[in-house]
This record gives structure tokens, sequence and C-alpha cells, in this order.
């Protein structure tokens, strides 16, 4: 029995959403901890091999109960049809380009994606014959510009990393449809509880859910949500090529999306709290943050998203022996490339996370010497504020 409801908000989605309970009557989702399912007959089990769309359970790699749970519950908050669980993001990534993409085929990818994603569609899909083009988030002439009759993907991440700069997404699904491209967006910063790409026209969301979907630093795996169309593809990839994800790390992401709302709102609130009195600390020169009325993208931002998140940076006057005293000064921020997590996590980007990217490009990028991110975390307001003013005077 499905205990789905469309009329559910966002909170109970996904508290309730894609569990079929079982005959046992249990009230939470149950781990169905097996690589394989039993047939009735050798007539059932050769039935069952006719069917490919995963609508009947034959081996784990293929589709298994507790996966599915998770699949339909993140369908359900991002409003796609079909969701696919991976075992990472980067697997979620690597599966939509498999699907998609042949020999001769284009990406065009925003400048300011995930590094892996960078490297993904560098060294290792522009094996198969498959250019990616980069351009700015924010300009759309550019992504017009590289469109050529070859491309096939869009590929974002909005709010950016570290600089939170806003890409509109309507404005580019509208771009890539009439030039028949599909928009495809990582929401890992966002989460559906904060953004929902596909209703603002996007054709593929892709989750790495080791992030805020988990919300704690517990475990690695990714998702894509879509049509059911579409995903029937990304499904034949995964069912083939085996980036599957285990169930017991489903059941853990289960859990971590019962509180997925209440966290995301906690996390907006840390943050814009954050940001507003970083902006008023001695030798802060500028403070990047979307929920900002003085970002130049606020309007924008308020439009699409319906708080601003858990990720901000801010900039050092004086670079980065100002930038790495603030985060050595901290007793009790986890200094680590880490983000999505319940525990406040502070990094230097221009020496961890871009420190591979060349430093004139990383320059003119924005991500200065000076540069710290944040991505705030659950604590109270008071402690992470104290704790970062160790380092401020
Ligand atoms: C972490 C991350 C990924 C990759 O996800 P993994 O689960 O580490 O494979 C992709 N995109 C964004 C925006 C990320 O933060």
């Amino acid at each position: 029995m499905s205990l789905e409801n469309n009329s559910w908000g966002t909170a109970t989605r996904a508290l309730r959403s894609g569990h079929r309970r079982t005959a046992e009557r249990e009230h939470a989702e149950p781990i169905f901890t097996t690589s394989s399912f039993v047939f009735e007959s050798a007539a059932h089990a050769a039935e069952c091999f006719t069917n490919e769309t995963g609508a009947v359970n034959i081996y784990s790699r293929f589709t298994n109960p507790t996966v599915a749970c998770f699949e339909e519950r993140l369908a359900a908050l991002e409003g796609g049809e079909r969701g696919v669980a991976t075992s990472s993001g980067m697997s979620a990534i690597l599966a939509v380009c498999m699907a998609f993409l042949s020999q001769g085929d284009e990406i065009v990818c925003s400048r300011s994606v995930f590094g892996s994603t960078v490297s993904l569609f560098n060294k290792f899909v522009s094996k198969m014959g498959i250019t990616t083009h980069f351009v700015e988030l924010q300009d759309l002439a550019a992504w017009e510009a590289a469109c050529t009759s070859k491309t096939r993907l869009f590929f974002v991440e909005t709010p950016s990393n570290p600089l939170c700069e806003i890409a509109d997404l309507a404005a580019l699904a509208e771009l890539a449809h009439s030039r028949k491209v599909k928009l495809v967006v990582d929401n890992c910063f966002c989460t559906p509880a904060l953004q929902k790409p596909l209703e603002l026209g996007a054709d593929i969301v892709v989750h790495s859910a080791t992030k805020y979907l988990d919300g704690q630093g517990r475990m690695v795996g990714g998702a894509v949500v879509g049509s059911e169309q579409d995903m029937a593809e990304v499904f034949g990839v995964v069912r083939t090529a085996g980036p599957c994800m285990s169930p017991f790390n489903a059941w853990v992401f289960l859990k971590g999306l019962e509180t997925l709302k209440l966290r995301m709102e906690a996390h907006s609130a840390n943050a814009l709290q954050l940001a507003t009195w970083l902006q008023e600390q001695p030798g802060v020169k500028a403070v990047h943050y979307a929920g900002l009325p003085t970002h130049p993208q606020h309007q924008l931002a308020a439009k699409q998203m319906r708080r601003f998140g858990g990720v901000l940076s801010f900039e050092m006057e004086k670079g980065r022996e100002a930038a790495w005293k603030v985060i050595d000064a901290t007793s009790m921020l986890s200094i680590t490339a880490n983000l999505g997590d319940a525990k406040t996590t502070i990094t230097h980007p221009a020496t961890t996370t871009h420190a591979r990217v060349a430093p004139e490009a990383r320059l003119a990028a924005g991500i200065t010497d000076g540069l710290v991110r944040i991505a705030v975390g659950l604590e109270d307001i008071e402690d992470i504020q104290a704790d970062l003013a160790q380092g401020l005077c």
C-alpha cells in the first residue's frame, strides 16, 4: 500500500513519501539487506526477467525496496516523476552523462561547479569524445554562444561554491529548451527544501546525498531525479553499470530526510545571522551570501529559493595570512572541506578545494587568497560567532 499523497507539503513528504508498509505493519521503514529476491516458480522468474523497468525486484543492483523508498521520497520532494539512487554524487553525474551523451556530443557547464565535476568532464567524459565548454554561470549570452548543434546538456550548480553566485534557472531552462538541450541542476547546496529546479523548468536534478540530504556526515551517496522517460535511461545505466546505492545507506538517508526541512531552515537562519554579523567584523572586506540584501542577485535568489542555505564565504582584507589566522584560531569549528553537515565546517578555498586551479584563473573567478568558506551548522549562533571572533581581532 502506498501512503503517497500528492497534496502533501515538503515536511510531510520528507517524512512519509515512498514508504509501502509491508504485511508486518512496521512503523519505520525496513532495511532489506538482501542481494536478490526469490520467485514463486520458474514461470514467475521468466516473467520477471522480461521486465526491465525496475517494477519487480530481481537483484539489488537493479532494485531494492529500501532504496526504492528513498528514490520515491526524493522524487516526491523534488516534484519529479522518478528518482534513481546512486553510490555517490559523482556517480549520479556520471550516470547522467552515460545515459544522454554519445561520441561527438557537447556539454555547456558553469565554470563554478564542484571540482570533481570539472575533472570528470575534462579527464574522463572527454575520453568518450564528449567536449565540455565552461561559461560564467550568470552570463546567459555566454551559454547561448557556447551552444552548438551538438550540445545535449547544460550543467549548473546554484548558488555557486564558494562565492554564492546565483544562476537564473528559469532563464537557463528556457534557453536550453529552445535549443533542444536538457538542463541538469546539481541541487546539492539547496536541497528541495529550499529550491525545486524541476518546477523552474530544469529537466534533471542531481544530488550528492552525502551533504544536506543526510545532513550528519555519515555516508556517501547520490541520486538523479526527473521524468519517467529520462529516468528510465538513467536507471538503465545504474542497473547495468552498477553504481547503485546500498540498502543500508538508503535507510540512513531516509532518516536524514525526515528532518530535512527543519534542518535547512535552521542552517539558513544561522547562516543569515552569521553573514550579517561578519559584515561588521574588523578586517572583513566582503561577505558573500545570497540572503544579504546587499548581494547583487538577492532579488533573483529570493525568487527561486525559499531560503538561502547554509554556505557562505567572506574575504579578509589582509589576504591569506589573515584568512589562515581566522581558521587556526577556531577551537570548535571543524577545519574540513566537507559541507552540508550539522557541525559547522571552515575551509580556505584557495589552498584546498581550488588549489589545483591555476592562480590567475582562480583570481579571475574571485577565489582570492583572503577568502574563507563556512558551511554553517546547527550549533548555537553565539558559539559559532565566539569561535570565529578569536581570529578576527
Ligand atoms: C560533494 C558534491 C558532489 C559530489 O558528491 P559525492 O557524494 O562526494 O560524490 C557533487 N556536487 C556538489 C555540489 C557537491 O558538493
